[in-house]
């Protein structure tokens, strides 16, 4: 088994969709960044590249090649997960953490699990989602951005 670490941050912004975990959020700003900006789906294709030593996404899917332009996350995190099994590894389980003032995420959450879990072509029991403030601290807390934590462990497969 290994585990692997992913961290990302976005700006929020007027004019863009918030989009998390492949989850549409309706809410007055959206994340801003080359591909649909979604910073969950992001943290965790960075745990599982971490996992297997293989960079980040910005090594695979680099922001200066127009293709990546307001790519599809989770057609990314699917990708993600077909490098994995080249290298001989399948997802054990994912864990993250969204952390953002607002909007509130919990009623989109069980989604989000769905819709990562489906990418990566394993059960939903295998991803864990949560979403928690920072107290109103930070550019969190001020409304300015989104972060998102994740760690993941990848299996060797027989
Ligand atoms: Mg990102």
């Amino acid at each position: 088994m290994r585990i692997g670490h992913g961290y990302d941050v976005h700006r929020l912004v007027a004019g863009r969709r918030l989009v998390l975990g492949g989850v549409e959020i309706p809410w007055e700003l959206g994340l801003l960044g080359h591909s649909d900006a979604d910073v969950l789906t992001h943290a965790v294709m960075d745990a599982l590249l971490g996992a297997v030593a293989l960079g980040d996404i910005g090594v695979l899917f680099p922001d200066t090649d127009s293709a990546y332009e307001g790519a599809d996350s989770l057609a990314l995190l699917k990708r993600v997960a077909a490098v994995l099994d080249k290298k001989g590894y399948k997802v054990g389980n994912v864990d993250a953490t969204v952390v953002a003032q607002r909007p509130k995420l919990a009623p989109y959450i069980p989604a989000m699990r769905e819709k990562l879990a489906a990418a990566m072509g394993v059960d939903v029991a295998q991803v864990s989602v949560k979403a928690t403030t920072e107290e109103c601290l930070g550019f969190t807390g001020a409304g300015e951005g989104i972060a998102a934590h994740a760690v993941a462990l990848a299996e060797k497969s027989m």
